[in-house]
């Protein structure tokens, strides 16, 4: 099988070379207006030499590689590459009697640009982020099921938020199908996971051991969960003896799911949920709180708003910094991928000094095992949080 060759210019195969699986439409040297988005294109450098295989799309990340080998993209191709990915989250454990919600597969962390796949006990959830991936449904769909067997009972493909108006795309069961909400659990909790209607593919799977670490400082404490979405931290701490968990979020609907969640576990008795923005409700703040969650939702997709979101976050935490009881604690995310480590950490800095206390930074979190960052793409970092301790 042959794909339409695209040429690198001179100089710009150096990135390419180095297994980085993106190539910038100022690469290109050949003609691409006969090629639609999502077209399968070989890669070579002027002297003909072979550098890679990859979906082309019409923007500024204009091919994302698929293969730095000269083959075929087939089912073959995606039973290989889908295989791995579903091994390496069994090999850790993911799939275990009290834990049945991981990430299949995290794009360019797991040579698939472009393609994201969840697993809820028993129910793969397919989120295609390019048209060239959302293309080979099928085929993933397939793979899933051979990697899988058994315990896999149904594909749900879901891309129509992720991918680009211009292109029509359906979204539904490509395998089986299955009531929702459907029950999965995390470390022993149950959850509701809806992702029909949900946010991304029905939860924020990225936090599961962050989650876990929040439920071994929460036993006997009073817990503030900001931006709670459907309670994944506040179960966790519930489920770990916290004497009082606070949800709070702006969304009813995402309230009315983090109630669904603590019933599903019986925690009521010492759960409340607030409907209210957390920097409105932080200021005002009346409680004293042992223990505090900021997860907010990216405050930055893009570099030209980094300047904006990082004076958010320093509000944010300087707000909650400044309302904590003496000796409490705050877990402290950001999501924004171009706010890296270094920074944020500088922004936590600066929030303290704003709020006059004295912070030590107990531990540095990240995204999971099942979220890796391939060596070669240091842009799949983007997950990143603090445990610290205000005086
Ligand atoms: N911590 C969650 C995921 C957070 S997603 C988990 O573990 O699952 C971000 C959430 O922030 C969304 O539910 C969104 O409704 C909420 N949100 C966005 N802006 C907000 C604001 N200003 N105040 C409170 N919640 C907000």
């Amino acid at each position: 099988m042959t794909y339409p060759t695209l040429f690198i210019r001179k100089g710009k195969e150096q990135s390419l070379m180095r297994r980085h699986p993106w190539v910038f439409s100022g690469a290109i040297e050949s003609e691409t207006t006969s090629l639609k988005d999502g077209d399968l294109v070989c890669l070579m450098t002027r002297k003909n030499q072979f550098l890679g295989l990859g979906h082309f799309q019409h923007a500024t990340i204009s091919v994302r590689i698929l293969s730095f080998e000269d083959e075929v993209i087939d089912q073959a191709f995606f039973d290989r590459k889908i295989k791995k990915a579903v091994d390496a989250r069994l090999n850790i454990g993911l799939l275990s009697p009290d834990n049945n919600i991981f990430r299949i597969c995290h794009g360019e962390g797991d040579e698939l640009p472009g393609l994201v796949i969840d697993f809820y006990n028993g129910v793969a959830v397919i989120q295609c982020h390019s048209i060239g991936m959302y293309f080979s449904v099928e085929h993933i769909a397939k793979a899933l099921k051979n990697a899988l067997g058994e315990s896999l009972h149904a594909v749900y493909s879901k891309s129509s938020d992720t991918l680009p108006k211009r292109q029509e795309v359906l979204d539904g069961y490509l395998l089986g199908s299955c009531e929702t909400p459907h029950v999965a659990q995390e470390h022993g909790v149950k959850y509701h996971i809806d992702w029909i209607t949900g946010q991304k593919t029905g939860f924020f799977i990225d936090q599961r051991v962050n989650r876990k670490i929040l439920g071994e400082y929460a036993k006997g404490k009073k817990v503030l969960n900001t931006f709670c979405y459907s309670g994944g931290f506040s179960l966790q701490a519930l489920n770990q003896g916290a004497v009082l968990v606070h949800s709070l979020d702006s969304s009813k609907k995402a309230i009315a799911l983090t109630e669904e969640n603590v019933s599903l576990n019986e925690f009521h008795e010492h759960h409340e949920s607030i409907v209210a923005d957390a920097m409105d409700y932080m200021k005002e703040l009346q409680e004293d709180y042992d223990i505090m969650v900021l997860d907010p939702p990216a405050f930055a997709k893009h570099r030209e708003k980094r300047h904006q979101a990082i004076q958010g976050y320093k509000r944010l935490n300087a707000h909650a910094i400044r309302q904590i009881k003496s000796g409490g604690i705050i877990f402290t995310f950001s999501c924004s991928q171009v706010i890296d480590k270094q920074l944020f950490t500088n922004t936590i800095v600066a929030a303290a000094i704003e709020s006059g206390r004295n912070v030590r930074i107990l531990e540095q979190l990240h995204q999971p095992a099942d979220h890796p960052i391939h060596a070669f793409h240091p842009e799949g970092e983007y997950l990143k949080g603090l445990i610290i301790q205000v005086d």
